[in-house]
C-alpha cells in the first residue's frame, strides 16, 4: 500500500531514474553548555533531485551547506528525519531493510581522502576484492580485480594488484578507491570531493577516467564539489546548495555561465576574481555564522546585495525556464 505522498512522489519521478530523493530532511539537535537548548542545525532541509543513467549531477555550495550529509543519508550512514530515497524506482528504507541490499551494491562511494579510504595493511587486490566478498560476487574475483584496475588505467594490473597502498602516490591511491567502487558494477557513484586532495596536475587525469566511465559504462555520478571549474567540465546538471537547501539548479554550463541566484553569482565571482587577496577574503562568499534556524524567510537574505522586504518570506524553488529552477524573488542575470 502506498500513502498519498508516496503516490505523488512516484508520479513526479521518471521511471528511468537511477537515484531520486524527495523532500529529504536532516536536522541535528544541538546542546549548548549547561544543558542550554540551541536551535537545530538544518543540515538538509527539504532536498529533492533525481539522476539518470550516465548523468552527472553536481552538488555545489560552501562548506557546511549539507552536501556530505546528503551522501550519508543516501547510503544509510545516518537516518533522515523525513523524505524518500528511491534506487532504480524502488523505495529504500534503512529502518526496515527494504531496498537496502540493492542500493548498497549499486551505489558506491568515493571519499575525498585516498589515505583514509584504504587499509594500509592490505594488498591492492584484497582492497578491491573486499566488496566482491561481501556481496558474494559469483564470477571470477581475481579477473574482476584486474579488469577494474585496467578501467582506472592502473597498469600493468597484475603488478599493481600485488602492491601495498604505501607503494602508490596519492593520485594512484584515489584510482584504487575508484576501482574498488567499480568492482560490483555500480549504477551510480557518489564522489565527495574526489579530486580536491590531489595535486592539480593529476586532477584532470582522475576526472577523465570518471568521464570515460559515464560515457562508456553509463555509470551515473553524484559529484560533490566546491570546485566550479570541474563542476562545469564534468557536470550535466548542478544543484547549488545553501544552508541545507537547493537555491538554484539546472544544466551545469547554463547555470554557471548565467547564474540567476545571487548566491550562485557570488560563488562564481569569488573564484573568478584574479586578485589573490580578494580570493583569500572570499569576497561576498564568507562563512555566515548564523544558523539557518535563526533566520526567517530566505536564508541568504542576510548576505544578499539585492535583499528586499519580500525576502522575509521563504522563496520556493520555482522553474524559471526549461529545467532551470531558482529559489529567489528577484533572480538576477550575470550581466547585471
Ligand atoms: P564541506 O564542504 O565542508 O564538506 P558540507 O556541505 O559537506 O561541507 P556537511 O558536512 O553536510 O557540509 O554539514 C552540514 C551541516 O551539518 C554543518 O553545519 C555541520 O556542522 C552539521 N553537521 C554535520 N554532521 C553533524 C553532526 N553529526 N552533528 C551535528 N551537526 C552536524
Ligand atoms: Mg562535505
Amino acid at each position: 500500500m502506498h500513502d498519498i505522498l508516496d503516490i505523488a512522489v512516484m508520479h513526479t519521478m521518471r521511471m528511468d531514474d537511477i537515484l531520486s530523493i524527495s523532500n529529504l530532511h536532516k536536522h541535528y539537535v544541538r546542546n549548548g553548555f549547561f544543558g542550554k537548548k540551541l536551535p537545530p542545525v538544518k543540515a538538509v532541509d527539504g532536498i529533492s533531485f533525481s539522476i539518470k543513467p550516465g548523468n552527472v549531477l553536481v552538488l555545489a555550495g560552501e562548506s557546511g551547506s549539507g552536501k556530505s550529509t546528503i551522501a550519508r543519508l543516501i547510503l544509510g550512514a545516518e537516518e533522515a528525519n523525513s523524505g524518500t530515497i528511491r534506487f532504480e524506482g524502488n523505495k529504500v528504507d534503512y529502518a526496515t531493510g527494504d531496498g537496502v541490499e540493492e542500493i548498497r551494491a549499486g551505489c558506491q562511494m568515493v571519499h575525498q581522502n585516498p589515505y583514509d579510504s584504504v587499509n594500509p595493511r592490505m594488498h591492492v587486490s584484497d582492497i578491491i576484492a573486499e566488496p566482491l566478498q561481501i556481496h558474494h560476487w559469483k564470477g571470477d574475483k581475481k579477473e574482476r580485480v584486474l579488469q577494474v584496475l585496467r578501467e582506472v588505467k592502473m597498469e600493468p594490473a597484475e603488478e599493481i594488484a600485488a602492491m601495498y597502498p604505501h607503494q602508490l602516490s596519492g593520485g594512484q591511491r584515489q584510482r584504487i578507491v575508484l576501482a574498488r567502487a567499480l568492482a560490483l558494477k555500480p549504477k551510480i557513484i557518489i564522489a565527495d570531493e574526489p579530486v580536491s586532495m590531489l595535486d592539480v596536475s593529476i586532477r584532470a587525469e582522475m576526472l577523465e577516467i570518471m568521464e570515460s566511465l559515464r560515457k562508456n559504462s553509463s555509470i551515473a555520478f553524484l559529484y560533490i564539489t566546491h570546485d566550479l571549474a570541474t563542476a562545469k567540465y564534468f557536470g550535466d546538471n548542478i544543484a547549488v546548495m545553501y544552508k541545507g537547501r537547493i537555491v538554484e539548479s539546472g544544466p551545469a554550463r547554463t547555470v554557471l555561465d548565467d547564474p540567476r541566484h545571487p548566491y550562485t553569482q557570488a560563488l562564481i565571482d569569488a573564484v573568478s576574481d584574479p586578485d589573490p587577496e580578494n580570493q583569500n577574503r572570499e569576497k561576498t562568499v564568507r562563512i555566515d555564522e548564523k544558523n539557518s534556524a535563526d533566520l526567517h524567510g530566505c536564508a541568504f537574505s542576510s548576505r544578499c546585495p539585492y535583499v528586499a522586504e519580500q525576502c522575509s518570506k521563504e522563496p520556493e524553488l520555482d522553474e524559471i525556464s526549461f529545467e532551470r529552477k531558482v529559489s529567489c524573488f528577484f533572480p538576477v542575470r550575470a550581466s547585471d
